[in-house]
C-alpha cells in the first residue's frame, strides 16, 4: 500500500445518480467529498438515451446530459470527482483504506453507490447496437418504438413486467426464453399470456442481433431442435437479471443472497461509517429518481454519523 494516503471525511465510490446526489448533498454540508468515479462516470443513466421521467424535465432529458447537470451541481459546491477506481477496500478499522488504480485514499466514511450492471446477453451485434435498438430499460427506451414491433430476452419478472409496460407503444412483443417455463411468478404470466400483443417464443435462444445501422432482425435457435429462424425486431429489449457491483466488498459488508449490499432504511450497511446507495443496495426500484433518493438520504446520514463522532471525541 501507499505509504503516504490522501485522506478525506467521506469517499464516495460511484458517480451515477446515486454518487453525485450524495456528492452534492456532502459538499454542501462542507464535507468536501472525494468521488471516486469508476470506469464509467454517470453509470447506467449515462447510456440512456432519454430520460423522460425524472421530474422536473417535462420534455425529458438525454441521460448524459443528465449525468452532466449532476456532475457540475456537485463540482459546484465543491464535491472533488476523479477519474480512478477502487481495487481494493480495507473496513476492518478506521480510518477505512481504499486502494486504486492511481493511488490510496484514507477515508472516515465511504458511501458505495458502485450500482449494478444488467447482464448481456453476449452474442454477436449486442454491443454494436445498444442505444440503436438494443436496450435494458424499457422504461426509458420503450416510447422510442411505437407502433414498432420488439423482442423481450428472459422469463423473469423484470421481462414479463417490461414486456407489458412495452405493449403501451409497440405493435407486438415478442417474449424469447431460453426455457420451456417461465420463471416469472403466475400472475404475471397470466396477465402477459392474456395480452393480445405479446406472444411467446419458449426453448428459443437468440445467437445474432442484425441490422445496418439499426437493429432489423434478430437470428434464434431452438435449443431442442436445433432449427435456426430470422424474426425482424426494430427492439430487443433484454432482462436476464442484474449483476450488483459488489466484487470488491464480497469479504468486507453484509451482502444478500444475491449480491445487493445490505443496508438498513438509513442506508447504513453492516459497519459502521459505510453506507450505500443505490442499485447496488436496491433491486427493487433502480430508477434515477429513487437512487438519486437514496444517495442524497446517504449523504445526510454521513454528516449525522462525522457529527456524533466529533462529540464523541474527548
Ligand atoms: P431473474 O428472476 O433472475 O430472471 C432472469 C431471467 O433471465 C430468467 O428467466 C433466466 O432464465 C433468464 N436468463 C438468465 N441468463 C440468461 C442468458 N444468458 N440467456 C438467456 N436467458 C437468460 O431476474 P429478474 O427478472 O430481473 O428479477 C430479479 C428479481 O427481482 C427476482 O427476484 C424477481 O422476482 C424480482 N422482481 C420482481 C418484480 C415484481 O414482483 N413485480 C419485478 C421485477 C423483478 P432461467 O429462467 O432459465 O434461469
Amino acid at each position: 500500500m501507499n505509504p503516504s494516503p490522501k485522506h478525506t471525511p467521506l469517499l464516495i465510490l460511484g458517480a451515477g445518480p446515486a454518487g453525485l446526489a450524495a456528492a452534492l448533498y456532502a459538499a454542501r454540508a462542507d464535507l468536501q467529498p472525494v468521488v471516486l468515479t469508476g470506469p464509467e462516470l454517470g453509470g447506467q443513466v449515462a447510456i440512456t438515451y432519454m430520460v423522460e421521467n425524472y421530474p422536473g424535465f417535462p420534455e425529458g432529458v438525454e441521460g448524459p446530459d443528465l449525468v452532466a447537470r449532476f456532475k457540475e451541481q456537485a463540482e459546484k459546491f465543491g464535491a472533488q470527482l476523479v477519474l480512478d477506481t477502487a481495487t481494493a477496500v480495507d473496513f476492518s478499522q478506521r480510518p477505512f483504506r481504499i486502494q486504486t488504480t492511481k493511488t490510496e485514499y484514507t477515508a472516515d466514511t465511504v458511501i458505495i453507490a458502485t450500482g449494478a450492471t444488467a447482464k448481456q446477453l453476449e452474442v454477436p451485434g449486442e454491443e454494436e447496437f445498444i442505444g440503436t435498438g438494443v436496450s435494458y430499460c424499457a422504461t426509458c427506451d420503450g416510447h422510442f418504438f411505437k407502433g414498432m414491433d420488439v423482442m423481450v430476452v428472459g422469463g423473469g419478472d423484470s421481462a414479463l413486467e417490461e414486456a407489458l409496460f412495452l405493449t403501451r407503444y409497440a405493435n407486438t412483443v415478442t417474449v424469447v426464453h431460453r426455457r420451456d417455463a417461465l420463471r416469472a411468478g403466475p400472475l404475471l404470466q397470466k396477465r402477459a399470456r392474456s395480452h393480445p400483443k405479446i406472444r411467446f417464443l419458449l426453448e428459443s435462444v437468440v445467437t445474432d442481433i442484425l441490422g445496418d445501422d439499426v437493429v432489423e432482425s434478430v437470428r434464434l435457435r431452438h435449443v431442442s431442435s436445433g432449427e435456426t429462424s430470422e424474426l425482424p425486431v426494430s427492439g430487443v429489449f433484454i432482462f436476464i437479471g442484474h449483476h450488483p457491483n459488489t466484487d470488491l466488498f464480497e469479504d468486507q459488508i453484509a451482502l444478500d443472497a444475491r449480491g445487493y449490499i445490505i443496508t438498513d432504511k438509513h442506508m447504513r450497511t453492516n459497519i459502521p461509517g459505510v453506507f450505500a446507495a443505490g442499485e447496488v443496495a436496491d433491486s427493487r426500484y433502480r430508477q434515477v429518481i429513487t437512487s438519486a433518493g437514496m444517495g442524497a438520504a446517504a449523504a445526510m446520514e454521513v454528516t449525522h454519523y462525522l457529527e456524533n463522532l466529533s462529540d464523541a471525541t474527548p
